[in-house]
């Protein structure tokens, strides 16, 4: 599997481009900005995007979104239940002071279960609310692999403050769907250094039971 993880825009999130080298199909997540520097890569690699798959809708994940779609014809993927915050990316941008993305079109909603290929490579949707209301995380089961979005962090946990965030959620979510997997998951956060479930089981200080 190609994996290159690209942290992109002033809030440096994770854009991971996950790649088949024997078809050449590949994947984009979380193209929130410098879509010059994921094109460059996917075509360094050779490869052909056939999803672009969003974790959640805030601004520094979605925000190339539009552009990379224009530039390779894919489809932009996000659960349904972050389309309210999708009309709220003026707002965000205000917020961080990075200019207007302009409108983002959504060609699918991803349901819980539902998966997401790049060749011989496939993603399990896992429907994790509490950052936002539709946050998902990617599971590669057989690369034991996990894309996190802004759910889980190393060490810490997505923040709950912003417009649809709840901690009751998102420590529900923790507990019951994303500890659910195997230790040595290799966890992809949104933001910041890759870890592993068994790590944050044992000393992430929002997780350990007390
Ligand atoms: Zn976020």
């Amino acid at each position: 599997m190609i994996h290159e993880i690209l942290p992109v825009g002033p809030l440096q999130c994770n854009c991971s481009i996950i790649g088949d080298e024997a078809s050449h199909e590949a994947m984009v997540i979380d193209p929130g900005d410098d879509i010059e520097d994921v094109l460059a890569l996917l075509s360094k690699h050779n490869l052909h995007v056939k999803h672009i798959v969003i974790t959640h809708a805030h601004i520094d994940h979605v925000g190339g979104a539009m552009k990379l779609r224009a530039a390779t014809g894919a489809p932009i993927l996000l659960n349904q239940n972050d389309y309210s915050l999708l009309k709220m990316l003026d707002m965000q941008a205000a917020w961080i002071g990075v200019p207007p993305p302009g409108k983002v079109e959504i060609d699918h909603s991803l349901a819980t279960g539902e998966t997401v290929t790049a060749g011989s490579h496939t993603a399990t949707v896992l429907h994790t609310p509490g950052h936002t209301e539709g946050s998902i995380c990617l599971y590669f089961q057989a690369e034991k692999k996990l894309i996190a979005g802004d759910t889980l962090f190393a060490g810490s946990i997505g923040r709950t403050d912003l417009p649809g965030g709840s901690t009751q959620k998102i420590l529900r979510s923790l507990h019951e769907t994303v500890l659910a997997l195997p230790d040595e998951t290799v966890v992809v956060p949104g933001h910041g250094p890759l870890t592993t479930i068994g790590n944050e089981r044992e000393s992430n200080p929002f997780l350990v039971k007390r």
